[in-house]
């Protein structure tokens, strides 16, 4: 599945490298490392990764200031950044600089995992969604992780990012619980059906005019989950 795919790690962390090139060689993925930001800036450049996994926090030139100068040179490899907690504006201005994706610090590798997945097989589509995505009434802001609805405006977690995408790159299929759990929780986390309930539940809140009769993200009974746009 993986095979053919070559992962760029940017991370002055050496015990991180270390853990990011077992966990993705072992997933099959080739792997190329940079401790500093102008060498993964380098590496980025001559075009032979597919995808980036970029930590905020560099010596010399920030992730931030990494992504931004590969925007700017015409690079749309998928990047996802690594954030602190402590930073949490810097996932926003990493969005906002062509960032694909963040994950914070600390994060469960099948969690990274997973998201690389996601942002490849997106990548290999060729087919990434639009940064505003409109659902009945409701505006949703991919980039800015919000839902606008009349004149409310939401918050979107990672995770409901996560789910409305995949929801919304396959209109009219059922997506089960199980790919769910794999695409948006990541393989070693365990949510209660409650917890995922839940979880929808509050992202019909966000989105339908009516959450108690939604009309775009339907359940579909003993199996999983609907978009209709
Ligand atoms: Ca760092």
């Amino acid at each position: 599945m993986s095979e053919a795919h070559t992962i760029l790690v940017i991370e002055d962390e050496p015990n991180l490298v270390i853990g990011l090139r077992d966990a993705l060689e072992h997933h099959g993925y080739g792997v190329l490392a940079a401790n500093t930001g102008t060498d993964g800036l380098e590496l980025a450049m001559t075009g032979q990764a597919d995808l980036i996994i970029l930590d905020v926090m560099l010596p010399g030139m920030t992730g931030l200031e990494v992504c931004t100068e590969l925007r700017q040179r015409g690079v749309a490899t998928p990047v996802i950044m690594l954030t602190a907690k402590s930073q949490e504006s810097d996932k926003i201005i990493g969005l906002d600089m062509g960032a694909d994706d963040y994950v914070t610090k600390p994060f469960s590798v099948s969690e990274l995992l997973a998201r690389v997945r996601a942002h490849l097989r997106r990548a290999d589509d060729g087919g990434a969604l639009p940064d505003r995505v409109e659902i009945g009434s409701a505006q949703v802001d991919f980039k800015k992780y919000c839902v606008f609805k009349g004149d409310e405006q939401h918050d979107l977690t990672d995770r409901e990012v996560a789910m409305l995408r995949l929801m919304i790159e396959h209109p009219h299929e059922v997506i089960t619980r199980d790919r769910l759990l794999d695409e948006v929780w990541g393989l070693n986390a365990y949510p209660t059906t409650r917890t995922i309930d839940t979880f929808v539940y509050r992202l019909r809140q966000k989105l339908e005019d009516d959450s108690q009769n939604p009309k775009h993200l339907l359940t579909v009974r003993g199996a999983g989950y609907k978009y209709i746009p």
